[in-house]
């Protein structure tokens, strides 16, 4: 009888067969062979590394599906379409769905033939869709964009809680964690509500020699405008514009088509209809440059982005390597540009100030909880919602904490319950606590913003530094302070 083929033949015959693609990138190996022999894993790989194929090449190879979570709805779409030109059985579930779409995958997972399911993570967190995976074995359990999960990210969905509690549910698959975000607190926040050991964190490093980096110093308001309509002006190829605010996305953007440039518009207070047009007629090539807020981008796959001008700064450094990066992903040189304002770091504190639920948030979720809720058989998190009338983002980081520390039980149908009814307010203080650290975290994570975006050092080495990757020791020698002090070596 002939030996089974080495996971290392076995992908090189996948990659040929189903991709088309003749090698794998820097990275994808080790993550393929680990996750082929059932060991869960964390790829730490910069944006556009190639973090998809991780997951989709084994999915062909395990026994069982492959469950993938991800964050977002547009992400999920194009992930699935192009799964699907392959030729590859995957299906999405999400509230984008009409209800034909949904009855069709339904069926698919039931009888098997799906071999990978998408799902967002509030969808996994339903006892009803656990109940319909349950049916066949699951064998992967892949989180994309698993930063989310980590309250120490700059990204943190609380939904991402919900995925460790599904895991046990599902029979403990092995787990595929993906991330361009690799922070200490984050990378072991993420291994440890994951089960994922130290020796299966893989890092490829974040250096990626083709963005160079720049920073413009800007004394008023005015000026920035200025200089953004001169940077897309003077700059080739299709090209993003960030602004950490709607209403600055919406100034930049008029100013942009009193231009005449090609421009979209995409913010979280657009209809969802409206964001889906927009960001389809800048990845399809028929809008030049698109200006939006953080809502856009988390995983959008536009290879031939050229230029990524910041027109305020984002929260921290992570955040500015993941939205910068989205330039460049088919390795081209491309141009990273922060505007800075020293007024804009006021914006991102008032942001900072609303992030986390305070003692008020807590005691409010707990004291719903005493008493069921007249209407409904038991408390959900939409009820409460809807009874305390305070953000959802902060009620579920709030049951969350009550779960994690006991003090709050899931039912099987999936209703919130008390398990401890002692509970006073300094208790109660101390469980918030761990979020008084977090606020101290962010304020750090603020001022290294600022120091990138003064400092006359290296901005790469200051980068990769922020984000503890030691990959890439050393100057890059094309950032503008790299090139300013060569000029200035030159003329000596
Ligand atoms: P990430 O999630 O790491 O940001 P993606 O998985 O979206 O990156 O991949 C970025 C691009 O690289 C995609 O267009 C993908 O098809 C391509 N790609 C990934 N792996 C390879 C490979 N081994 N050879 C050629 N292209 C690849
Ligand atoms: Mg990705």
């Amino acid at each position: 009888m002939a030996a089974a083929p080495r996971p290392a033949a076995r992908i090189t015959a996948a990659l040929k067969k189903h991709f088309g693609l003749r090698h794998l990138r820097p990275g994808q190996q080790p993550v393929m062979e680990r996750v082929l022999s059932g060991q869960n894993t964390l790829a730490i790989m910069p944006t556009g590394a190639g973090k998809s194929l991780c997951y989709q090449l084994p999915a062909l190879l395990v026994k069982g599906r492959t469950v993938v979570v991800s964050p977002l709805i547009a992400l999920m779409k194009d992930q699935c379409d192009a799964l699907q030109a392959l030729g590859i059985a995957a299906v999405q579930f999400n509230s984008a769905l009409d209800a034909p779409e949904a009855e069709a995958a339904r069926l698919a997972v039931q009888d098997g033939s799906a071999l990978i399911v998408m799902a967002t993570p509030e969808r996994l967190a339903d006892p009803a869709f656990i109940e319909l995976l349950s049916g066949r074995p699951t064998a992967l359990l892949v989180v994309d964009e698993a930063h989310c999960i980590s309250h120490w990210g700059h990204d943190f969905r609380p939904a991402f809680l919900e995925i460790g509690p599904a895991r046990a549910k599902l029979g403990s698959p092995t787990v595929l964690a993906l991330t361009a975000t690799a922070t200490d607190d984050v990378t072991r926040d993420v291994a440890q509500q994951l089960g994922i050991p130290a020796q299966g964190i893989l890092n490829t490093g974040a250096y990626r020699a083709n963005l160079s980096l720049r920073v413009e110093q800007v004394a008023r308001e005015e000026d920035k405008l200025e200089r953004v309509l001169a940077l897309v002006h003077e700059a080739r190829g299709s090209g993003l514009i960030y602004c950490a605010t709607v209403k600055a996305a919406q100034q930049v953007h008029a100013a942009l088509a009193g231009k005449d440039e090609s421009v979209g518009l995409y913010h979280g207070k657009l209809k969802a209809a409206e964001r889906h047009a927009a960001q389809e007629a800048f990845m399809g090539g028929e809008v030049r440059v698109m200006v939006a807020t953080n809502a856009f981008g988390l995983g959008i796959d536009k290879p031939d982005i050229r230029f990524v001008v910041h027109y305020q700064m984002p929260a921290g450094l992570d955040a500015y390597y993941q939205e910068a990066g989205r330039a460049g992903r088919d390795g081209l040189a491309a141009a990273c540009t922060l505007l800075f304002l020293r007024r804009d770091k006021a914006v991102q504190q008032f942001f900072l100030a609303g992030r986390y639920p305070s003692l008020a948030d807590m005691e409010a979720v707990y004291q719903a909880l005493k008493d069921p809720p007249p209407e409904a058989a038991g408390w959900t998190l939409p009820l409460l919602k809807e009874r305390l009338g305070r953000p959802r983002g902060k009620l579920q980081v709030a049951v969350s904490l009550l779960r994690r520390q006991r003090v709050a039980v899931q039912d099987a149908q999936g209703f919130l319950h008390l398990a401890r009814r002692e509970l006073d307010g300094p208790a109660l203080e101390r469980l918030a606590t761990a979020y008084r650290d977090k606020r101290d975290l962010d304020r750090d994570t603020l001022e290294r913003m600022v120091f990138y975006a003064q400092t006359g050092q290296c901005r790469w080495e200051v980068l990769l530094q922020s984000m503890q990757d030691d990959s890439h020791p050393g100057r890059c020698g094309h950032c503008d302070n790299c090139v300013r002090l060569a000029q200035y070596r030159h003329t000596l």
